[in-house]
């Protein structure tokens, strides 16, 4: 299928200007949603904006600050320019090509110096809006319904100086009445790492009505903007399709009441929107996932997994309320990420009228096996089937009351929004915002506002309003108290992870399969460790015990088969195994072929009638070696799946393997904390080297990720050539810098990139070359990448894609009764078929079981990974935003 959007694509636009907003209850991503616009925009020709406050900020425009500019205007002569000057004095800029115009910068950056304290490349106000220099919610005038403060104070930022030297000097310390901002490259610098939004957002009254709508018009008309990103959540977005869809009459009453001339209702009768998803939620329909929703959820499991453990060591339970009003999304993902007992979402209440009796059931049995803990999750909208609201107290009077339990409750709320954003909350609006700049450059009159999301690893652009309308349907659904509608409106992966949670949790014999069809299903993890196995692995011995299967761990892979190291595992065994790194069935890299004989008869003598393998390309490997030799030893003629679990993520043809993202969440803890070293020493280029064998996955997606500027990998290589250019970008950079604040740098170099020029060399080579400009330094990261905790999407990606491959095996599988009412005949069934041995793997937006030939068809056996990677296009992205494409070209 298609795959994430890359920077190479689509038509070369008239100039634009594009401005993008925040809108809504902040989440963690959005800024680098702003940040890929910002950028994506400038290097595509356009002219960006920024529109503060969100809605509010459109409606208000500029008008209060070209008050204050003009009572000051008298004194401050050079301060009489217009609003954003940036834009008169630049409007050539934009139509250069991008070398051109980086290097005209530089140039008049130098020029600007004398004029006026310029940064170079800054037309405004980066560290401006995150220092949020003193401003509060007063400064902005008469009282908004619950403004957030501006969000701005994000202390970490040292830098307090005004790099905006557009604003006149009064102003100087404050955005003061200042709404929509034009913004150049520098001025989302470092925002990757940041929390919230740093543009601000609110939630705006005005702008629900008609008269709001029209000023906003007006004001997007006078700043000529005639493209729009809005990020935020549905009302937000619902907001921008009514604005779209007024647009016409709105032009038209706005010229008819002379606000506008008949020119520029001529040039600006359309106007583009486009709408990412910003909302910790995860609510929106026609998308798996918002902006934000995995940050929260990062957030949610650490708080969970922290009272998981005091909660164990007092015997107690534990009522853990979540976000989410019509959306159970963070319970139900905390539930399975945490192994919780029970969860309380709104799409799908407890089946019986009575949920205590319910949830009491579950959590007995749970605690008749031996639990010490209990922990229940709640959404704040949670619902009984008579729609009647189900709270952290009642839930907590009930356990106490019942069950006897020493009950607590504990209310994350914002918690869950702050914080830093995880890796994936940094991808994906990356590669959203850069396909939000596609989406508006190629819109017609004639095509919808599309919204963008993703579905599995494909960016998708979908009608905005039917994404809303979807959205408002499933709150109607659930006011009907119609909640299979509801679940149905929920994209597939919400249904089956809900499944997961289920298989995981219950110990109810209904679910059970009859005695003929139970099986013996082994599970071994192969090659080295990775975030998600334990998940895996407890999701598979769940599950063998809700349908009945014996589950037989297999300890230290095949070489512990050998030494006939296995044992059945129990539910309770792997109960906090969904939280734990590493491996606990123990794994290495030996391949069956070591003994395929032994390996034969150990699966015989252990009656084994399906195959889990966890791991790599060793992993697949193995998976081979036993398919092809089941002609010679009829035990491995059974169904055998493989999940792939490793963080180099080279196991060919799937999207992704688990471990990669808790290994990509390791690499950008270590990076920022590198940062801040970097950026403290000022002029310092870091080489941080990872670790992923011959697949650049770790280096591309992390370069990606924390904003670093160069990325090596294997795939790619490293020449003399390339270092030459890349030591001239480098130069280049520093010699902009110059001028104004300088910056440390990360470049993100895979450890199999080149044999000869190593990480020593490399670094020794750019600190010769950047003789007075800038120093450079080494990190390697090492193992350091494997993590510690799984993070929370490797944790649910376990379970689902776990619960898919247990029910693979099943549909395979002939069972040992099955096989006894043969005895005596001429053919004893077998699972035989190439189908029948394969990997589970997200492709796109699909999961498929992909037979051992197929993925051989795909597999580079040499350099052990795909032939082909998705990633790769991403390489070119990370250096596009970070600024090397445009100062020294592409090449
Ligand atoms: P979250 O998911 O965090 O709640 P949201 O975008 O859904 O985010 P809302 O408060 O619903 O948050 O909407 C944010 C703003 O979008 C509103 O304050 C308002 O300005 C605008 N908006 C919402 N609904 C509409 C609407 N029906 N028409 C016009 N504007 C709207």
């Amino acid at each position: 299928g298609q795959k994430a959007p890359h920077a190479t694509q689509s038509v070369q636009p008239k100039q634009k200007k594009i401005a993008v907003l925040t809108s809504g209850g902040d989440s963690a991503g959005m800024n680098a949603a702003v940040r890929a616009v910002v950028r994506m925009g400038i290097a595509r020709g356009c002219q960006a904006y920024i529109i503060r406050e969100g809605w509010e900020g459109l409606v208000r425009g500029n008008t209060e600050y070209n008050e204050a500019a003009t009572a000051t205007a008298a004194n401050t002569p050079q301060n009489s320019q217009p609003a954003t000057p940036a834009l008169s004095r630049n409007a050539s800029f934009a139509a250069l090509p991008p070398t051109q115009r980086l290097a005209n910068a530089n140039k008049a950056s130098k020029k600007r110096k004398v004029e006026q304290p310029y940064g170079p490349l800054t037309f405004g106000f980066g560290d401006l809006l995150k220092d949020g220099a003193g401003e509060n919610a007063d400064d902005i005038g008469a009282p908004i319904d619950s403004m957030s403060p501006l969000g701005l104070g994000q202390a970490s930022h040292e830098n307090t100086a005004v790099a905006g030297a557009s604003v006149p000097s009064d102003s100087q310390k404050t955005l003061k009445g200042m709404y929509i901002v034009r913004v150049g490259w520098d001025d989302v610098r470092g925002w990757m790492g940041e929390g919230g939004t740093l543009i601000g957002s609110s939630r705006c009254p005005a702008f629900r009505q008609r008269e709001g709508r029209l000023k906003a018009a007006e004001n997007l008309i006078s700043f000529g903007i005639d493209c729009l990103a809005v990020c935020g959540g549905d009302g937000s977005l619902t907001g921008a399709d009514k604005l779209r869809g007024e647009w016409p009459s709105l032009v038209k009453e706005l010229l008819e009441t002379k606000r506008i001339s008949k020119e520029q209702a001529e040039t600006y009768a359309h106007l583009n929107i486009v709408g990412l998803v910003g909302s910790i939620d995860n609510d929106m329909a026609m998308t798996d996932l918002t902006i934000g929703g995995i940050t929260a959820l990062h957030r949610i499991c650490e708080a969970i997994d922290s009272i998981s453990s005091t909660a164990s060591s007092h015997s107690r339970a534990f009522v853990v309320e979540v976000m989410g009003r019509h959306c159970g999304w963070l319970s139900l993902l905390a539930g399975i990420a945490t192994g919780a007992d029970y969860i309380f979402i709104p799409e799908q209440p407890p089946k019986s009228e009575k949920w205590e009796e319910e949830m009491c059931e579950v959590l007995r049995a749970h605690r008749r096996v031996g639990k010490r803990k209990s922990i229940v999750i709640v959404a704040e909208g949670a619902l009984d089937r008579n729609l009647k609201p189900i709270k952290g107290d009642d839930i907590k009077d009930v356990l106490v009351k019942q069950l006897g339990l020493d009950t607590r409750v504990t209310t994350l709320g914002h918690t869950q929004r702050g914080g830093k954003p995880c890796a994936w909350d940094r991808i994906l609006p990356t590669v959203q915002g850069v396909e939000a700049v596609e989406a508006l450059l190629s819109a017609t009159p004639e095509t919808p506002s599309y919204m963008i999301g993703i579905s599995e690893n494909k960016i998708t652009r979908v009608p905005l309003l039917e994404a809303v309308a979807q959205t408002q349907a499933v709150a109607t659904a659930i006011e009907n108290k119609d909640f299979d509608k509801a679940m149905s409106y929920r994209d597939p992966e919400f249904a089956e992870s809900l499944q997961a949670f289920i298989a995981s949790s219950t110990l109810d014999e209904r679910f059970r399969v009859a005695p003929e069809k139970r099986l013996r299903v082994a599970i071994l993890h192969v090659g080295a460790p990775a975030g998600g196995m334990n998940a895996a692995t407890r999701q598979a011995v769940r599950y063998c015990v809700a349908r009945g299967h014996t589950p037989l761990a297999i300890h230290n892979g095949f070489d512990g088969l050998l030494e006939d190291n296995v044992q059945e595992l129990s539910w309770l065994r792997v109960d906090t195994w969904t939280t734990r790194g590493g491996s606990e069935l123990g794994t290495n890299r030996t391949l069956p072929d070591v003994n395929l004989g032994g390996v034969a008869a150990a699966f015989q003598s252990h009656g084994i009638d399906a195959l889990l393998m966890i791991g790599g390309f060793e992993a697949w490997h193995s998976l081979q070696i036993l398919e092809s030799a089941r002609s010679n030893y009829p035990s491995f003629q059974i169904p055998m799946v493989h999940l792939p679990a490793t963080l180099s993520n080279n196991v060919p043809l799937t999207d992704f393997s688990l471990g990669s993202d808790t290994s990509l969440n390791a690499l950008i803890d270590a990076c920022d904390a590198i940062r801040q070293s970097a950026s403290a020493s000022r002029n310092r280029v870091f080489v941080v080297e990872t670790q992923g064998g011959m697949s650049g996955y770790i280096a591309t997606l992390g370069a990606l990720a924390v904003g670093g500027v160069l990325c090596y990998t294997p795939e790619d290589g490293i020449s003399l050539d390339l270092l030459r250019k890349d030591v001239e970008f480098l130069r280049k950079r520093y010699e902009l810098d110059q001028h104004g604040k300088s910056e440390g740098r990360l470049v993100i170099k895979s450890e199999k990139s080149s044999k000869v020029y190593t990480t020593e060399v490399m670094t020794n080579i750019l600190k010769e070359e950047g003789k007075d400009l800038f120093d450079a330094r080494s990190a390697s990261l090492g193992h350091t990448l494997q993590g510690g905790t799984p993070s929370p999407l490797d944790r649910t990606r376990a379970a689902r894609l776990t619960l898919r491959c247990m029910q693979f095996l099943e549909e395979h599988a002939v069972s040992p009764l099955q096989k006894n009412s043969y005895k005596g005949r001429n053919k004893v069934p077998t699972s035989n078929s190439p189908q029948s041995a394969a990997s589970i793997t997200i492709q796109g937006s699909q999961i498929i079981f992909a037979p051992v030939a197929d993925v051989l068809k795909a597999a580079d056996m040499k350099n052990r990974r795909g032939k082909v990677t998705w990633w790769k296009d991403m390489k070119a992205l990370a250096e596009l935003l970070g600024g090397r494409t445009g100062l020294i070209g592409d090449q």
